[in-house]
């Protein structure tokens, strides 16, 4: 403190910035540390009758803070709420990169502490929050930042309580998006900066947390909404789905269409696919239950030169064990009491086509037999005839076990399994895919929503994520069945949460940001310190039950001293945090001297 008692001037500052500070904090600025308000409204310039206002070389625009919520209003409706989220927060997040552009080059010699603290200052200036700075710390050579910051009055949260009423998330989207790009831009490392309180959500004012993205963890959707990611990942809007989906959705009667999917897992056995489309080489799909293995056997058809013949799916276990063969293979007329008519089976019925034998290893050890003579031979024979009937079919089988162990343990012919084994195609389970989800999210939204002759808006960001977190067990089939469930249980016109996708019998429970011990936002389940949520999570009263930022972090750092036996230095490597910086936070909270 000692060395800035007073405001320094700009000259004084030009002169003690040749040294590069690769550290500081707020405490170490005065209030009034430059660039002051004063300064700033120094560069700021109406040009009257020139159609103009500047900011230093910006050109700037006045505009109702009404008329901007209109705007606000017209993008949610038109684009749904996490679209509009995202682009306002790359807009703002604009905003303070060119904000900090104009600081770096009005105040060229400025450090970086005092260029860092000028950023509330422009972004008050400008009229959208008063901006009250509590604490911003950073080390550019250990590469940390850390900042908390108090907004009151917020202009963005104001207008969404106007239109939209009181909101169960943070609204302030654009204002978030400047401090994060104000100090990425600044420090040279992408910091994110999230909403822990908004007024939009009934909170008296809206408290703001920045740090290093990395922080964060791995979901944070700021990456991409800034351009932060070199990977884009792909939208989970309805809006702007792939072409694939679009004509797969199209088609109204079906259920099953076109394999949907990006990821590495999917491209490769799609392509295994394609190879093997155009032959006609038997096929055996392996994988996990609910992968879509009939899914995929159906795109097998539509891609051989038989797509305009019969498709027939049969699932094997769904057979009794002795009506399987005449299923199959058909009914000569007096084969058995009551077979008063022939009657053909699954293999005339596909004939010229293909024919899909789900679960094939539950077939009985005579129907693999007749199946293998079918494959080699081309030639079946009804259930009590004598007659060699010749099929042209192109036999595709799915097991979701593993083959080679029902034919070492005996129950598997041996030679059926090396015929149908010429072409394994093995279908990753969900969880292996993951790159796929928001594809098939917006895929089933669309499905579902035409079926049920529902108008959603999309996904909650909480759900995306909760769908995105989601282990799957049952794969595919269960996203499609969790996406159903939302569907049918959201409100017309509205958002899918978590509440409308999750039963809360899932084996894995879906995730929300909070607390975590280490006292960053981090993903629990649901179902635990519910009230600690501090996005305001998923009750109307969250906002009251939200526990303040500093109270989840003091329970974080106590916690981490007395796993580390009192150790501040323990303590600080358990939280992943230096230990000078816990010191100054213990210190702050008062919880140690
Ligand atoms: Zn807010």
């Amino acid at each position: 403190m000692s060395a800035l008692e007073t405001r320094i001037s700009l000259a004084e500052a030009s002169r003690r910035a040749s040294k590069i500070l690769t550290r500081g904090a707020s405490r170490e600025l005065e209030t009034g540390a430059a660039p002051t308000f004063n300064d700033l409204t120094e560069v700021l310039h109406f040009a009257l009758g020139d159609g103009r206002i500047w900011l230093n070389d910006q050109r700037m625009v006045l505009m109702q803070s009404s008329v901007l919520g209109r705007l606000r209003g017209e993008i949610i409706d038109a684009l749904g709420f996490e679209a509009a989220k995202a682009l306002f927060m790359r807009v703002g997040y604009m905003q303070g990169v060119r904000d900090a552009e104009l600081v770096q080059k009005r105040w060229p010699n400025e450090d970086l502490t005092h260029a860092l603290a000028a950023g509330p200052r422009v972004h008050t200036l400008e009229g959208f929050v008063k901006v009250t700075t509590n604490h911003f710390e950073f080390d550019s050579e250990e590469g940390t930042y850390f900042g908390e910051f108090f907004w009151d009055d917020s202009c963005e949260a104001a207008e969404h309580l106007a239109s939209h009423g009181v909101s169960t998330e943070p609204v302030c989207w654009l204002q978030s998006g400047y401090p994060s790009g104000y100090t990425t831009k600044l420090l040279g490392r992408s910091v994110i900066f999230r909403e822990t309180e908004c007024m939009g959500m009934g909170a008296k004012r809206c408290t703001i947390v920045g740090q290093h993205a990395d922080a964060w963890g791995k979901d944070a959707p700021e990456r991409e909404y800034f351009g932060m990611e070199w990977r884009r990942r792909r939208s989970y809007r309805v809006r702007n789905t792939p072409v694939e989906v679009q004509e797969e959705v199209a088609k109204p009667a079906g259920e099953q269409g076109t394999v949907v999917g990006v990821s590495a897992a999917f491209m490769r056995t799609r392509r295994l696919l394609e190879k093997v489309a155009a032959t006609d080489a038997t096929v055996l799909f392996m994988g996990e239950s609910g992968v879509g293995k009939e899914l995929f056997s159906t795109q097998l058809h539509a891609l051989s030169r038989r797509a305009d013949k019969p498709f027939v799916a049969i699932n094997c276990a769904a057979i009794p064990e002795t009506l399987i063969e005449s299923e199959l293979f058909g009914v000569e007329k007096g084969a058995f009491t009551g077979a008063s008519a022939s009657r053909s089976g699954y293999f005339e019925r596909a004939s010229r086509g293909t024919l899909f034998l789900d679960e094939i290893s539950s077939l009985t050890y005579v129907a693999q037999g007749k199946v293998l003579r079918a494959l080699q031979e081309h030639t079946i024979e009804r259930v009590g005839g004598s007659r060699t009937i010749k099929v042209d079919v192109r036999v595709v089988a799915a097991c979701n076990v593993d083959l080679a162990a029902e034919v070492a343990s005996g129950r598997f012919r041996q030679d059926l399994y090396f015929r149908l084994c010429v072409f394994p195609i093995l279908i990753p389970p969900l969880r292996e895919r993951r790159d796929d989800i928001p594809l098939l999210m917006a895929h089933f939204l669309e499905f579902y929503s035409q079926r049920h002759a529902r108008k959603l808006k999309g996904f909650t960001r909480r759900a995306a994520d909760a769908l995105l977190k989601y282990e799957y067990p049952g794969n595919i089939r269960e996203l499609q069945n969790l996406i159903e469930r939302g569907v049918v249980y959201a409100d017309d016109g509205g958002h899918i949460d978590i509440v409308h996708l999750f039963v809360g019998s899932e084996p894995i429970p879906p995730f929300t940001v909070s607390l975590a011990a280490d006292g960053r936002l981090a993903r629990e389940p649901m179902n635990q310190h519910v009230s600690k949520t501090s996005d305001g999570s998923e009750h109307q009263d969250t906002a009251q039950t939200c526990a303040p930022f500093e109270e989840t972090e003091r329970a974080a750092y106590l916690s981490a001293l007395e796993r580390s036996a009192g150790s501040v230095a323990g303590a600080a490597r358990l939280l992943k945090i230096s230990r000078p910086k816990l010191e100054y936070r213990l210190r702050r909270l008062r919880i140690r001297a």
